[in-house]
């Protein structure tokens, strides 16, 4: 008999796999999802393995199987034992990545009547016991659900107990129904023969019904059903003109079951490779033989680090290595930010790819994901587009994974588990299926460029522009020193030279994006005579300052400070409480610009789907003359008619309670410096700060990169910081702070009694401190970073106790 390591959709079984046997006569394979009794239960799994011997005494029998085909491919469940053993996520929570939206349904649990004996005396019976066999009886077969309802849950679960130990009823179990409906549209179709249709149209254009004649006569055109919104727009007439035909009984509404489909081809012409720079030629070979190679399977596959400045090509390398990959009979996996899934995006690898391309986001319904999904997993599609969880999409011959943008945070879940990177994920995943790695960036993460500079990864660079002369030279950036503002008396939100670039703009026809560089909501101190921050003693960051007990407290390791009333550093009274909202900037410009029309875009402009597009098709309608947004506008700079990007406040980033500070700032405002000015119009960005000699901002004030890495990983070395460590942030949360505060220092010393323990030298312990977010949802929330070479290997022995959960890799402290 043999035996499968079965991964189980509950709750309790955490990082584990159960054996189960296999019942004669069933043929398992990895990866197939099965039914297995778990406890009083039967829940749903996905076998991991097959083994000889099974790994406890007692085992249970495999149910059945939910698919006659394994769901997962064996490269596939290698990851999730990864993502579960280094995430420390539960063993499900990986698997359940893979699977086809909608996968995990409940069971149902029925209870059905048997045939009495004759000779059996009901009489023997309790009156509950009676009453339920009756109702079980009347209906041959009754969801326990039901008998819970009319009976009471505890009542309903101990009759029915009862019941079956005497073999008057079985229990049985089915699973719940799919709640993913096919997608159905309405069409239009006639009623009457065509010949009859055009007379009525010409006799209801004589009684002056011209409407109901147009589309009658255009219905009658056609040879087949057509989409009712497609007939209402070629025939231009409303919803009543549809009615008044129906009502004739001249044409009828159907609904016909359709295809979602995410991207329309309509209207998207095919596109070729254009000629390689020499520059785009050098690193396209590069990459064509390492996946010559794999495919040969003379070498393991290569990590290919694509550094270039935005408009150096980089996505035109993608798309040839991508066809490539198909000639050898591979397929790809393109992974970019959601929030560059753009419509525009999408239609790039669209025309290259026609008919190839399979697009997955979480914006996309259940349904079209779920249709989306199957046709992947069928081998309809050459490449498959999608924000981070497309790289759990079963695309088959999977060679070549491309991740744009990949210094972009969006590519780590946080909120849930599995706390997984995209990116890390990806690079595992092409181990082992054997496929090569593409990530593409004009800012690389800094740990992205120090393994490229140690060898792990590969470096390809694109210096330049692929135009770089007439239309598109990197714009000027000029950095206004806000200290000399108010040494000048100016109080306001824009410095001199912004308010006049800004007018002059808005009068001479042209646009204007303005940038608050802004995440959460912070409030650090600084001096606005010197731009002294005040920092962490310890860790260097920003100290962040908490109303309710008017103090300054280090988010990293909680030291506390009182707030002082100069400025250690010039003894100034100016001393302030720094950090503003889109809305009061909106209020401001709208006082010093009373002429220009403001657009707003922010979070809470943009909840619903596809208002990205709406704002900035606004926008580039040139219905607004003026931008206000944060981090998101960057990716509305794309836009001819503006010519000036104005950057409020470039310290509010540098000043968050992180190390990565001085990294997001810099990657921020490059893509801000990078990207403005695109039309030929030209462009010009400003950038105020307080603090204009910091690295971050002069570097991407100059475009440079290399100032700014050589810089940054100098600190992180000092500091011993990513890459020269990993960290582990545990969180626990609770209603109560104090509580909360008692339990984060319990953890800490169970931490460093296992630390001490086990012997542990290179593993220290950060904190417990309030985490940056302090409070959400009428939580409070305390952290503990743990720090050094393997973190997640540590905590992997350890038994993390209830309401703490473990971020490996943390982004964002
Ligand atoms: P990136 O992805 O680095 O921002 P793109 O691939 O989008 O760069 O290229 C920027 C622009 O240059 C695009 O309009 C693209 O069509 C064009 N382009 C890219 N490569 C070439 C080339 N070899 N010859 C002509 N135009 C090119
Ligand atoms: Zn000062
Ligand atoms: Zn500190």
């Amino acid at each position: 008999m043999g035996y499968a390591e079965v991964s189980v959709n509950s709750p309790i079984a955490q990082r584990r796999a159960f054996s189960y046997a296999i019942p004669s006569g069933l043929s398992i394979d990895v990866g197939q999802a099965v039914w297995v009794p778990f406890g009083n239960k039967l829940l749903q799994g996905i076998v991991l393995e097959l083994t000889q011997y099974p790994s406890v005494e007692e085992t249970r029998e495999i149910a059945g199987v939910i698919e006659p085909h394994p769901v997962l491919s064996l490269a596939q469940v290698s990851l999730a034992y990864w993502i579960s053993q280094y995430y420390l996520s539960p063993l499900f929570d990986a698997v359940a990545l893979m699977l086809a939206p909608g996968f995990e349904r409940k069971v149902v649990t029925f209870i059905s009547s048997r045939s009495t004996p004759n000779d059996f005396d009901t009489s023997s019976l309790t009156l509950e016991q009676r009453h339920a066999l009756e109702l079980v009886q009347r209906q041959g077969k009754v969801s326990l659900k039901k008998l819970e309802k009319t009976l009471g849950i505890r009542q309903a679960r101990l009759v029915t107990s009862q019941l079956i130990h005497q073999g008057l009823v079985v229990r049985s179990y089915e699973l719940e129904r799919v709640k993913i409906k096919p997608k159905k549209v309405a069409y239009l179709r006639l009623k009457v023969e065509a010949s009859q249709a055009q007379q009525e149209a010409f006799r209801l254009r004589k009684k002056g019904a011209g409407k109901q004649s147009a589309l009658l006569d255009f219905l009658a055109q056609q040879s087949k059903p057509v989409p009712l919104a497609e007939a209402r727009q070629k025939a231009k007439c409303d919803k009543a003109i549809v009615d008044a035909l129906v009502q004739k009984s001249l044409v009828e509404l159907q609904r016909i079951e359709v295809r979602r489909e995410p991207i329309s081809y309509r209207g998207i012409t095919p596109s070729s490779p254009l000629t390689l720079t020499s520059a785009q030629e050098s690193a396209l070979q590069s990459i064509k033989s390492s996946l010559l190679e794999v495919v040969k399977g003379y070498t393991p596959p290569s990590v290919f680090l694509l550094h270039g400045v935005t408009g150096s090509g980089k996505t035109e390398i993608y798309l040839q290595a991508l066809a490539e990959a198909v000639r050898l009979g591979k397929r790809g996996i393109v992974l970019v930010p959601e929030i560059a899934l753009t419509p525009q995006t999408i239609e790039r690898f669209a025309s290259r790819f026609p008919n190839k391309v399979a697009v997955l986001h979480s914006k996309l319904s259940l349904g079209e994901q779920f249709d989306e999904w199957q046709r992947i997993r069928n081998g309809e599609f050459d490449v498959v587009i999608g924000s981070r969880s497309a790289i759990f999409a079963p695309q088959p011959e999977l060679g070549l994974i491309v991740i744009d943008e990949e210094h972009e945070w969006t590519y780590k879940q946080h909120d849930k588990s599995p706390r997984y990177q995209a990116r890390d994920v990806a690079i595992k995943l092409a181990e082992l299926a054997g496929a090569v790695v593409i990530l593409g960036s004009a800012t690389p993460d800094v740990e992205t460029f120090y393994h490229a500079q140690r060898g792990d990864y590969r470096l390809l660079q694109l210096p330049e522009r692929v135009v770089p002369t007439e239309a598109s030279p990197l714009p000027q950036v000029e950095v206004v020193d806000l200290r000399d503002e108010l040494k000048a008396g100016n109080r306001s939100l824009f410095s001199r030279s912004l308010s006049q670039v800004i007018a002059k703009a808005v009068t001479g026809g042209e646009q204007v994006i303005l940038f608050l560089n802004r995440r959460g909501a912070a409030t650090f101190v600084q001096c606005r005579r010197c731009g002294f921050v005040l920092r962490c003693r310890r860790c260097e960051v920003a100290l962040t300052h908490h109303f309710v007990e008017d103090v300054l407290v280090c988010h990293q390791c909680n030291y506390k400070m009182s707030v002082p009333q100069i400025c250690p550093r010039c003894l100034s009274r100016r001393i302030k409480f720094l950090g503003v909202g889109t809305q009061k900037l909106e209020q401001e410009a709208s006082y010093a610009f009373p002429q220009a029309r403001l657009l707003r875009w922010d979070s809470d402009v943009t909840k619903r789907r596809y208002s990205h597009e709406e704002i900035l098709g606004k926008f580039r309608a040139h219905q607004a003359d003026i931008l206000i947004g944060t981090q998101m506008v960057a990716k509305g700079l794309d836009l001819p008619l503006v010519t000036l990007v104005g950057v409020i406040s470039a310290d509010t980033g540098l000043n968050l309670p992180d190390f990565r500070a001085g990294e997001r700032t810099f990657q921020l405002l490059s893509q801000v410096a990078g990207r403005a000015g695109r039309g030929i119009l030209g462009g010009q960005v400003i950038i105020q700060t307080y603090s204009p000699e910091h690295y971050a901002i002069q570097a991407a004030a100059k475009h440079d990169y290399a100032l700014f890495y050589d810089r940054e990983i100098a600190y992180r070395r000092q500091l011993h910081n990513p890459p020269f460590t990993r960290l582990a942030c545990l969180v626990y949360s609770h209603t109560n702070d104090t509580l909360c505060q008692r339990e984060a220092e319990r953890m800490k010393r169970l931490l460093i009694e296992e630390i001490e323990a086990r012997g542990i030298v290179d593993l220290s312990l950060i904190g417990p401190a309030p985490a940056f977010i302090h409070r959400l949802r009428g939580r409070f929330r305390w952290q503990i970073i743990l720090r050094g070479s393997e973190p997640s290997a540590f905590l992997s022995q350890i038994p993390i106790p209830q309401g703490w959960t473990v971020d490996i890799d943390p982004v964002g402290l």
